[in-house]
């Protein structure tokens, strides 16, 4: 673990930032590790996120779960863990900067009508802005982010150059549902800059928000990390190991081996003897090469991982 010394030294600030919909699955701990060890390669700080923003879907009972198993692989983190559910008046706070500044509209059609009238983008229908504007009344209407025009260009670590018009591949995208809940883009916007975030490591199905995420943070005066998105564990189905398709938990059982299959799968150096997790962690650490990872989207994972 890097002194606070050290840590100020580099300045580097990482987190992993799970929805506890789930127990840790593989490629949840795979996230885990990635972003643990690019921290810790960085003499940096890595800080754990309760995303449990849409409480319609999360469960606290998965959230104590997901900390225990990350105990148990040895994967410390620094500090206390951020919450997004005890963030809620933070997040009311920043919506409220963006109104007043004329970025937002307030919006009330449903998704049936939304779905008739839009062409299809990177993430369902684009938004056609049927409600930019109306000036509608805020009771019962979900709250969009007015998209800039131009593209949102960034350099992934391993991605390389990334370029999006989120007018155009989304639309004006919802920061604040219907139902009151504020949305995943914005929340974890907030929640990396009052972190001071400089590095976010995550699985590339998250690749294409995250031009949405800078056109916030610009919109914010909030300055945007580093990206590096590697690619997501699938099994042999060419499917996204997510909770959904049930991915086994692997809180229990042999921690090295699929230390050791996980950094594999990030095609990392074999780390050749290790009597418990901390001293694999440790080394593999020492051996981080992202570099090494393949520049792709999806990578399969063999049925035993
Ligand atoms: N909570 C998201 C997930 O579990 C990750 C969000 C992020 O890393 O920005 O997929």
């Amino acid at each position: 673990m890097p002194t606070t010394q050290e840590t100020a030294k580099t300045g580097y600030v990482g987190r992993f930032a799970p929805s506890p919909t789930g127990p840790l699955h593989f490629g949840s701990l795979v996230a885990a590790l990635a972003s643990y060890l690019d921290a810790r390669a960085n003499n940096g700080q890595w800080l754990v996120r309760m995303e449990d923003v849409d409480e319609t879907r999360c469960d606290a009972s998965y959230a104590d779960e997901i900390l225990a198993t990350l105990d148990a692989f040895g994967l410390d983190w620094d500090g206390e863990v951020i919450v997004q559910s005890r963030r809620k008046a933070r997040y009311q706070e920043v919506l409220a900067t963006l109104e007043a500044a004329g970025q937002t509209y307030n919006c009330e059609c449903s998704r049936k009508e939304i779905a008739d009238s839009a062409v299809m983008g990177i993430d369902g229908p684009v938004y056609p802005g049927t409600c930019r504007h109306k000036n509608l009344p805020a009771h019962g209407a979900a709250i969009r982010f007015a998209s800039p025009t131009g593209s949102v260009e960034f350099e992934d670590r391993l991605q390389g150059k990334q370029m999006q018009s989120v007018e155009r591949a989304v639309g004006d995208f919802v920061i604040r549902r219907r139902d009151g809940l504020t949305a995943y883009q914005l929340a974890v916007v907030v929640d990396d800059f009052d972190s001071g975030i400089t590095d976010v490591v995550r699985g590339a199905d998250l690749l294409d928000s995250t031009a949405r995420q800078i056109a916030l943070q610009r919109a914010l005066a909030y300055p945007t990390p580093r990206y590096l998105h590697f690619p997501v564990a699938s099994n042999n189905d060419v499917e996204k190991l997510s909770k959904q398709t049930l991915a086994a938990p692997v809180a229990a059982g042999d921690r090295i081996g699929v230390l050791r299959r996980a950094l594999h799968f990030l095609r990392q150096p074999e780390v050749h003897s290790a009597a418990n997790c901390q001293q694999l962690l440790a080394a593999a650490a020492a051996n981080w090469r992202p570099e090494a990872i393949p520049q792709t989207r999806s990578l399969t994972v063999p049925d035993e991982a």
